[in-house]
């Protein structure tokens, strides 16, 4: 051992440096919060749990036009639509399985009547392993209850775009 590294022991230099650098930051502003008492600001963008969305009649947006299934690179989403009476096509399955969903966003950046989205909802949990499917009637169920919360968020992304 040479003879600085003694020192350096007998001293205790380390334990006083790792200390001075404990109280240099004692005083200062915390950098962490207290989850889930506290939360951090989300982007508009933060990819959370999907939603499907209808228009301000009711009507649901989406067309089958099943883009955001052939997009996917995950292969979560299955998508199956039949021809209404008016002609008009809409799904009569649309599912996701979010164990298999990576949540790039792509099936929403695909879709062109805005139908599918991400919502800012990160908090959520399975009790069963089948849960992690979400069906048509849930994702139009969170569309419903968060609208309000998906339109403020892409009017605040729409001057980016
Ligand atoms: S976020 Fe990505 S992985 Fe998840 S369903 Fe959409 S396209 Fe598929
Ligand atoms: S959600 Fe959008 S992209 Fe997917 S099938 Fe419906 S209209 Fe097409």
């Amino acid at each position: 051992m040479s003879l600085n590294a003694l020192l350096g022991g007998l001293l205790l230099t380390e334990l006083r440096q790792g200390l001075g650098v404990t109280w240099k930051y004692f005083f200062h502003r915390k950098f962490t919060v207290r989850y889930p008492e506290e939360k951090t600001p989300l982007s508009p963008r933060f990819r959370g749990l999907h939603a499907l969305r209808r228009y301000e009649n009711g009507e649901e947006r989406c067309i089958a036009c099943k883009l955001c299934e052939a997009v996917c690179p995950a292969l979560a989403i299955t998508i199956e639509s039949e021809r209404r009476e008016d002609g008009s096509r809409r799904t009569t399955r649309y599912e996701i399985d979010l164990f298999k969903c990576i949540y790039c966003g792509f099936c929403e950046e695909s879709c062109p009547v805005d139908s599918i989205v991400e919502t800012s909802v990160c908090e959520y949990h399975f009790e069963n392993r089948k849960d992690s499917v979400v069906t048509k009637p849930q994702l139009l169920a969170l569309g419903d209850l968060l609208e309000q919360d998906i339109a403020a968020a892409k009017a605040a992304d729409a001057p980016y775009r």
